[in-house]
């Protein structure tokens, strides 16, 4: 057995052995068998990942049983785009009958809550639902799990079944991503500072994921999204959205890449609570904000720039100097607080923000390479 492998460009550490997952997958079937008895049961499989699971439950089954499978799918590529389709349906008659679904792992529960909307509208006598593997720390839905296999952190797994970009599903073992080189950066730095535009070119050098706020809540709101809806709801009162839909959305987001190798945050933390709860999402993955990296630019110069830009962005707030500062004011009085908030955790990184766009990227690399 192998206690290290690699699947593309990631190693994995053997993380439970098949005779666990044996073990776990007994426990599942008697507990099964108890509740139902001699009922004849339609078992579901969610493909593609549940296949060596389905077949292992069903021969350790011990009465006449049915099996069909469903497909849904919420990738693309390796990124979950966080809509859950069905792409392949039950080929069997559940009516009057009881169903057992039968999954490999559920994480967030995006995907058990497609299925219950499923079955919901099926005329089954009644929907029970087992998992082999479940992730009691991402999961924020209030969706029944009837029987549980195994519980384990908020890890990325592979190996038997489940699988990485494809590859890992026929490992009889389950093995864990090694995960100790993740960077996460927050890019900090007035409107107008350059933040996007670096943040373009850093992820290319350093692989790393980009989660822009503006464009989380572009895409929530796009996709009505429930916390899209929510998030509308108090732009179009004019308020501000609370911090916690605005976490939320954050979380999420962080939740679509399994197996991202840091990710650069531009537009988040906005406030102490955000960046309070962001350390508590990333600790429970056993993670940290490595630094914040400013661009720091004098605030004339800034102004000349934006109003610069509003000469081709059409966005009304870049053509006027009194709207801009009115932005700035704004980032002073509540953002900028979180400068100190890092400093005192010794993780400030301030860098001239004024130059080439080659030098103040030459700059940014000269820190993060000493993260
Ligand atoms: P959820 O919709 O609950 O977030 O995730 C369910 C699906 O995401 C699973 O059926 C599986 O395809 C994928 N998934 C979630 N966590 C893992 C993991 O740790 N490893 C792998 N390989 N896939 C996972």
């Amino acid at each position: 057995m192998n206690n290290i492998i690699k699947l593309h460009d990631k190693f994995f550490n053997l993380f439970i052995t098949d005779e666990k997952i044996n073990q776990a997958i007994e426990s599942l079937v008697h507990q099964v068998h108890e509740d139902i008895e001699d009922e004849i049961p339609v078992f579901v499989g969610i493909l593609n990942g549940s296949f060596i699971f389905v077949a292992d439950f069903i021969r350790k089954y011990p009465t006449n049983c049915e099996i069909n499978f469903i497909r849904l799918a919420s990738y693309e590529g390796t990124i979950s785009s966080g809509t859950v389709n069905q792409i392949m349906g039950l080929t069997n008659d559940v009516t009057g009958k009881t169903v057992v679904i039968l999954e490999d792992i559920i994480d967030t529960g995006n995907t058990l809550a497609k299925i219950y909307d499923i079955f919901k509208t099926l005329p089954v006598k009644q929907l029970k639902l087992a998992t082999l593997f479940f992730k009691p720390d991402v999961f924020k839905k209030e969706l029944p799990i009837d029987y549980i296999g195994l519980s384990i952190p908020d890890r990325f797994i592979v190996g038997y079944g489940l699988d990485y970009n494809e590859l890992g599903r026929n490992l009889k073992d389950i093995y864990e991503l090694k995960t100790e080189n993740m960077k996460n950066i927050i890019l900090f730095g007035h409107p107008g500072a350059g933040k996007g535009t670096q943040a373009e070119l850093l992820k290319e050098r350093y692989q790393l994921i980009h989660i822009s706020t503006g464009d989380v809540f572009r895409f929530n709101i796009a996709n009505n999204t429930d916390l899209g809806r929510i998030a509308k709801s108090f732009m179009d009162n004019g308020e501000l959205v609370p911090d916690s839909v605005t976490i939320e959305m954050l979380k999420e987001e962080v939740n679509k890449y399994r197996t991202a190798n840091g990710f650069i945050f531009d537009g988040f933390p906005r406030t102490i609570s955000q960046a309070d709860a962001l350390e508590a999402f990333l600790a429970e993955k056993g993670e940290i904000i490595n630094g914040m990296v400013a661009l720091e630019v004098q605030e004339d110069i800034l102004v000349q720039r934006i109003l610069e830009r509003g000469k081709t962005s059409g966005r009304p707030d870049d053509q006027s100097e009194e709207k801009i500062r009115i932005r700035f004011n704004e980032y002073e009085n509540k953002t900028a607080v979180l400068k100190e908030y890092y400093q005192t955790k010794g993780k400030y990184y301030g860098i001239n923000g004024v130059g080439t766009i080659d030098e103040i990227t030459d700059r940014l690399k000269n820190v993060i390479d000493n993260l």
